[in-house]
């Protein structure tokens, strides 16, 4: 197994600013050849995973389809491959064409292998677009590591998002803010810029209000557009514990009372 300790060392060294791999459970199945031939910098399955499967190979997963949740769902990202697991990985199957059964096996590792970065990001996103504030992640409402992480996921959400409405780029304003950017920019204090997930966007070719309609299937609790205060130019998608949606103009939302503070911007 001496190739396989090798890849394991290809990932430790990688970081990409999540959990590193863990040894493989004890049963796994064999890795094969052609497994190890596609396999990238940032991360390698060892074995096929379905539903009871549970470990930080999962967790990983998870992150890949975490853009998958269906409509106003959102993925939970524990290292447990349960039913809300096996719906994400077909509907990730389906959108790329693959035999869906909810089962992560060969197949599909290969299709989240083209679609990744060595730093672990999808191909069309990356962490320096996802903080125009500054380049350690640092000063956040959470540790660096996890600003980072969670920008990571909500990567994986727009990736998932681009790629159902047609591979169009989609137009990334900025992401994470440290508390002082955060106030030059009159942000609220609770705003989840400071956490890493919140992504603020451009009109792109596909327009506000069809973005902030699409970010819904796409696993983003919190959505703000047109018509919430503060939001005509830009859409702003992140996660949040409960949700949260409001881009009247979009017919998403009731709008706002006069009288209330928008929760972020
Ligand atoms: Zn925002």
């Amino acid at each position: 197994m001496k190739f396989r300790a090798v890849l394991s060392m290809v990932a430790l060294l990688a970081g990409a600013g999540t959990a590193v791999a863990t040894p493989a459970a004890a049963d796994p199945e064999p890795v094969t050849a052609a497994d190890m031939a596609i396999a990238d910098a940032c991360y390698t399955w060892g074995r096929t995973l379905s539903e009871g499967a549970s470990g930080e190979d999962v967790r990983q997963l998870q992150i890949r389809v975490a853009g998958y949740p269906g409509y106003g769902g959102v993925l939970g990202l524990d290292g447990e491959f349960g039913p809300g697991t096996k719906a994400a990985v077909t509907r990730f199957q389906q959108a790329y064409g693959l035999g869906a059964d909810g089962i992560a096996g060969p197949a599909t590792f290969s299709k989240i292998y083209e679609l990744q970065d060595n730093d672990c990001t999808p191909v069309d996103f990356s962490y320096d677009e996802l903080n125009n504030c500054n380049s350690d992640w640092s000063g956040g409402n959470v540790s660096a590591a996890t600003a980072r992480a969670n920008a990571l996921v909500s990567m994986w959400k727009l990736q998932a998002m681009r790629h159902a409405m047609g591979d169009r780029p989609i137009d990334v304003n900025g992401g994470f803010r440290s508390v002082a950017c955060n106030n030059a920019v009159g942000g609220s204090a609770t705003s989840r810029h400071l956490y890493g997930d919140a992504v603020d966007l451009g009109a792109g070719p596909q327009g506000f209000c069809a973005l902030a309609q699409k970010a819904r299937d796409h696993g983003f609790n919190e959505i703000l557009g047109p018509g919430y205060p503060g939001h005509n130019d830009h859409v702003h998608v992140a996660h949040k514990s409960s949700r949260f949606w409001s881009a009247p103009s979009c017919g998403i939302g009731a709008r706002p009372r006069a009288d209330e503070v928008p929760v972020d911007y």
